[in-house]
């Protein structure tokens, strides 16, 4: 069975203290169970040090959540893969919508970026995902296609261990509109469906894909409990230790024997 993987992605949010805060409350009630489910907590980038030194030896992982493709060097503003992994961050995620859609990343930067971590050995939380009105217009299928496609390209079978898909859908983002668990299994088994014949059957289920969009404790049973759904990719209930919490909870729950077939 794939192990689940709950990521928080904190965005542009917590102050320094809250952020310690919280990553402490978090760390102090998983951490028994980190062989069962992973969890994952990717904050802003200058609180990537604190909260790395309040995980420290719990077994939750830190990501970051965006680098630049190029080495360190002249690219004002910006954060180098290697200096992720020089904090000790596990993962890095790509291709967020809110970077696709608010700060205009295309495709083709993002592949590059996707490229840059994998080649580095930094682990890739690579999201796709439609617009409401690509789903209206039933081009869900066409647009998953063309983000993986275009964001996978010249990427080899050999390193997509160190890969994972979140697909989040736009419209559900941080609109506490929830995908239901059907719309998700059936974009998700898609996803997996184009894993299996760009690369082969066993990339294809051996890569873990998640599941993005409101995302809280009344709706992720369902959700988790999904075949095809292999964790969470948690937005605003990863702010608070009682949210975020009671979703690690389930996937801990599902993990166990006869949880999840
Ligand atoms: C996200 O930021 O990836 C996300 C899914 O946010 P939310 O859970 O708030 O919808």
């Amino acid at each position: 069975m794939r192990r689940l993987l709950i990521a928080g992605n904190w965005k542009m949010n917590t102050t320094l203290e809250s952020g310690r805060s919280l990553a402490s409350a978090i760390t102090a009630a998983v951490a028994v169970e980190r062989d069962v489910v992973e969890v994952l907590l990717c904050p802003p980038f200058p609180y990537l040090m604190a909260v790395g030194s309040a995980i420290e030896g719990s077994g939750v992982e830190l990501g970051g959540q965006n680098a630049w493709f190029e080495a360190p060097g002249a690219f004002t503003g910006e954060t180098a893969v290697d200096m992720l992994e020089d904090l000790g961050c596990r993962y890095v995620i790509l291709g967020h919508s809110e970077r696709r859609h608010i700060l205009g990343e295309t495709d083709e930067l993002i592949n590059k970026k996707v490229s840059a971590a994998l080649k580095r050995g930094l682990k890739v939380l690579f999201c796709v995902g439609e617009l409401l009105s690509d789903r209206e217009a039933g081009r869900t299928e066409a647009v998953l296609n063309r983000q993986m496609e275009n964001g996978l390209s010249g990427i080899d079978a050999a390193v997509l261990e160190s890969l994972v898909i979140a697909y989040e859908p736009v419209w559900a983002i941080g609109t506490g509109v929830t995908a239901t668990p059907e719309q998700a299994e059936s974009a998700q088994a898609h996803l997996r469906n184009w894993l299996c014949s760009r690369y082969n059957s066993k990339v294809g289920e051996k890569t873990r894909i998640l599941y993005g969009g409101s995302v809280n404790p009344d709706n992720a049973r369902a959700i988790l409990g999904q075949p095809n759904v292999d964790g969470a990719l948690v937005g605003n209930a990863s702010l608070k230790a009682e949210t975020f919490l009671p979703i690690v909870n389930v996937a801990i729950e599902l993990s166990r024997p006869q949880g999840r077939e």
